[in-house]
């Protein structure tokens, strides 16, 4: 996208984000949606000191999943990856559903930040979601030789039509009324979306998915080697600041473990 309606983009949405703010232009009869928000445990990066966040959440009657975090087969295990990194996975997202009294099938939408192997390790415990993932993103695992490190069979039941799936160009208001939005920042990947979670009492929250990996690589703005688009990246870097500063969300970045403070421990809600 060029860099000028990138920009107009922003303003747009800022614009309309303002407008769904509680009490920022919106009339007092009508009633705020209740929202809630967890952030779910979904693994560890033992050597590279990261952790793997998940997040639920509850819009009304309506349960949401963010990214589905490292395969359920780690849980209890050491596993070493390719590329040397040893990763682990102590509790999953089922288990972590049951301690809020919900089975799998209450999931009614799953989103991925984007479609790497960290990001969709459980998503098949939840075919009756609709999956909503960046369209390019599909395109990249779909393709007849993905390239190293997706695992498509994670996504077999949205591959082979089973259960529901939209993809996604662009951004996407999740639930129509401005509350929960994937922002779609791409480089990482090519369908690389951010979510914006606004909460009544917390205010926004924006969490990263793998826009940024760690606090401190956010502060420098470092582009990692491993991008699928360098420039992007970058200009994905000024969009988000832009929205973040304007917004004064607050900032979650999923593998940063210092994070993991800035949402109440589990099984507390955000509010
Ligand atoms: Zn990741």
């Amino acid at each position: 996208m060029p860099t000028q309606s990138r920009r107009r983009r922003l303003v747009a949405l800022v614009a309309a984000l303002t407008f769904v703010l509680p009490g920022a232009g919106r009339a007092a009869s009508v009633s705020e949606p209740t929202i809630e928000l967890w952030r779910l445990d979904c693994g560890s990066f033992i050597t590279k000191g990261l952790t793997d966040s998940c997040y639920l959440i509850r819009h009304e009657d309506t349960w949401m999943l963010w990214d589905a975090g490292l395969g359920a087969e780690l849980r209890g295990k050491r596993s070493t990856q390719k590329n040397g990194s040893v990763v682990t996975v102590d509790t999953t997202l089922v288990e972590q559903l049951a301690r809020l009294g919900l089975q799998p099938a209450q999931i009614g939408i799953a989103a991925l930040s984007h479609v790497h192997g960290d990001h969709v390790g459980q998503a098949a415990s939840f075919p009756s979601a609709r999956l909503l993932v960046g369209r390019a993103d599909w395109t990249m695992l779909t393709a007849s030789s993905p390239s190293a490190g997706l695992e498509p069979a994670r996504l077999a039941s949205w591959i082979d039509g089973k259960a529901m799936k939209e993809l996604i160009d662009g951004d996407k208001d999740v639930f129509g009324d401005g509350t929960v939005m994937m922002l779609a920042m791409p480089g990482h990947t090519p369908g690389h979306h951010v979510l914006l979670v606004r909460l009544r009492d917390t205010g926004p929250v924006l969490l990263t998915g793998d826009l940024y990996y760690a606090a401190a690589q956010r502060a420098r703005r470092e582009v990692p080697v491993h991008v699928h688009d360098a420039a992007v990246t970058r200009a994905s870097f000024r969009a988000f600041e832009a929205l973040a500063e304007a917004t004064g969300a607050t900032v979650i970045v999923q593998h940063e473990r210092a994070d993991i403070g800035k949402l109440p421990g589990f099984p507390q809600p955000a509010r």
